[in-house]
């Protein structure tokens, strides 16, 4: 049993001198103040691990409470580099230690323990004294530790506990006395300490399996808040504010600022914006202060955090992150620049738009106006070339104002300001019309076939909107049909969907043009249209329209053989409560007096 005890307090105090010796080595590796209080602290209680090992001798004795007492005095002095004592307490905390130190002299030389109440009384003054100088930085770490990121929580907290099970082994073990003397008590509260080692070493040097398990709980809260800072940010200003948001939740900072490339600082959290501007000028002001560069085309910008108490003891790993986290920001910044300009380009786009369309209606309405005047013989007989001439403008001025028209009604759709005057209606008599409206468009080589239901088909709608959308899909089909062929307009409705489908027998379009089809200006072109003239807004409008509607527009294709444009709407409930009209209604007859040439 002898020999187990012994064993024990061997692997104890080996424990403690590796663990000494292992913060002996990140501090010479990274040579901070606070580390180094906190590398004294625990080198101290090595030797003090180690000194008991060696038969004792009063000055052997003499050194180990030295040690032991600074131990405790470098823990609250590694607390001081964070959080300054106040004068009189430190003053106090030096008193306390030259005190308690020469107590514990006092005992081994002079009384040479004498009494066993007095040793036990003077040992209870030098642990209280140590317990003291441990007990407040541990209590004020667990405190400090609920509000930083879990790996910093979870380290503070690890040295707590560490210090606060030594306190307690140290506290049972003095006024246990003679009582805790069996080897069994010995063995247990050796291994107890034992069990300090790796708790205190996992809470300076935490390997990363650790850190990764820590991390665990925040990971998906991070991944969303990068997700909601580089996609869904909606603009700059608001990007910087999250990314100096997150960048002080992420590193346990108390402050964080994105100063732009020219100084300017775009977003604070934490920190007024006139002190951020001050630090930002002048960052060597607060050594506090941890930079990490921002690349944007405009040159480089800083993300800096205010590092908070504990950060750089605590945060070290997460501080190196901020090099990383800050290139995600300057990608998520470019991102949001580059919409904003695209945003503004549109912005102008529209504007254009609306202007130049509202400038053009009022020439293009007086040009209407004479033109039809010449043809109505008003102003005067016009031989056979001016008849001729005056029907050729007549048909470019109407192309004028309907271009105009589409114009006009595309900057109300961007502005918003775009309403519709929905009511009952049959679609096949709003197909019928808009099918009149394109016959001036038909030539000799191309037949237009209207495939109408028997029965009504009811939609509420706009019916002007909705006559417009389905003459532009038939005057498309007409236009990129050159070669001719049949043009058929089927209306149907089925299970509460109306639909109108444009089939052409004309060019087509190439796969890799679909994706623009219904963008604003979007045309597709090959050299089979790029004679042809447009203005790519009639598809974007369209669909626009229908889906305003609560329908849509969609494309079927195969190049060199032909298209099926297909207006959905919304269909009304069939009348008198009959089935869908397209159930009863004959199939695909396409009657004479439906055949437009
Ligand atoms: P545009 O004024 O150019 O006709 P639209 O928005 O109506 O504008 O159409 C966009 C583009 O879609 C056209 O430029 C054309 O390339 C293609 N397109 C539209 N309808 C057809 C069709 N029936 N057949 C082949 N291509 C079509």
């Amino acid at each position: 049993m002898t020999q187990a005890v012994v064993l024990a307090q061997d692997l104890t105090a080996a424990g403690f001198v590796a663990l000494g010796a292992a913060i002996a080595y990140h501090w010479y590796r990274d040579r901070g103040r606070a580390q180094a209080k906190l590398a004294l602290a625990l080198i101290s209680l090595a030797l003090v691990a180690a000194l008991g090992r060696l038969p004792s001798s009063p000055l052997l004795s003499v050194v180990v409470i030295v040690a032991f007492m600074l131990s405790g005095y470098f823990v609250l002095m590694f607390r001081n580099e964070f959080i300054p004592l106040r004068r009189t307490l430190y003053r106090a905390a030096n008193v306390l230690l030259g005190v308690s130190i020469l107590a514990g002299i006092l005992d081994v030389t002079l009384l040479q323990r004498a009494n066993p109440i007095l040793v036990t009384l003077l040992g209870l003054v030098l642990i209280t004294a140590w317990a003291i100088f441990t007990g407040e930085p541990i209590v004020r770490f667990w405190l400090a530790s609920n509000g930083v990121p879990a790996v910093q929580r979870a380290r503070m907290r690890f040295l707590s506990l560490g210090f606060a099970v030594l306190i307690a082994i140290l506290f049972v073990d003095v006024l246990g006395g003679s009582r805790l003397q069996s080897p069994t008590a010995i063995i247990v509260t050796q291994v107890l300490a034992l069990a300090v080692v790796p708790i205190i070493y996992v809470s300076l040097a935490p390997p990363s399996l650790l850190r990764r398990i820590w991390r665990m709980s925040e990971e998906n809260a991070l991944r969303d808040a990068m997700q909601d800072l580089l996609i869904h940010s909606p603009s700059r200003e608001a990007l910087a504010d999250r990314a100096a948001f997150w960048a002080v939740r992420l590193f346990g900072a108390t402050a964080g600022f994105v100063v732009d490339p020219d100084g300017k600082v775009i977003a604070a959290s934490g920190i007024g914006r006139d002190q951020a501007t001050r630090l930002a000028a002048n960052p060597g002001q607060s050594g506090a202060i941890v930079r990490a560069p921002l690349h944007l085309t405009e040159g480089q910008g800083w993300l800096c955090v205010i590092a908070g108490d504990f950060t750089p003891v605590f945060g070290t790993e997460e501080v190196s992150q901020l090099r990383a986290y800050a290139n995600s920001v300057s990608a998520g910044l470019q991102r949001v620049g580059v919409t904003e300009r695209v945003a503004g380009i549109e912005k102008n786009k529209t504007q254009f738009l609306n202007l130049a369309s509202h400038e053009l209606r009022g020439p293009v309405t007086v040009m209407r106006g004479y033109v039809s005047m010449l043809q109505g013989g008003l102003l005067g007989q016009l031989n056979e070339r001016g008849r001729q001439a005056a029907g050729v403008m007549a048909a470019k001025v109407s192309e004028m104002n309907e271009l105009i028209e589409e114009m006009i009604e595309a900057a109300r759709l961007e502005e918003g300001a775009l309403t519709l005057r929905t009511a009952d209606a049959d679609l096949r008599q709003i197909a019928s019309s808009a099918a009149d409206a394109v016959t001036p468009l038909l030539d000799s080589r191309h037949r237009l076939v209207l495939d109408l239901p028997d029965r009504r088909v009811r939609v509420k709608v706009d019916a002007d909107r909705t006559k417009t959308i389905i003459a532009n899909l038939l005057s498309n089909a007409i236009k990129y049909s050159p070669e001719g062929g049949v043009i058929t307009c089927q209306v149907r409705s089925r299970a509460g969907v109306a639909r109108v489908a444009v089939t052409d027998e004309g060019l087509g379009i190439p796969r890799d043009g679909l994706p623009t089809l219904f963008t604003r200006f979007g045309r597709v072109i090959t050299p089979e249209t790029q004679h042809l003239q447009g203005t790519g807004l009639g598809l974007f409008l369209g669909r626009q329209l229908a889906r305003m509607h609560g329908g849509d527009i969609t494309v079927a294709t195969i190049e060199g053989k032909g298209s099926t444009f297909t207006l959905q709407l919304p269909a009304g409930p069939p009348p008198n409560g009959a089935s869908d009209g397209a159930a009863q209604a004959p199939k695909n007859r396409i009657g004479p007096d439906a055949v437009k040439r």
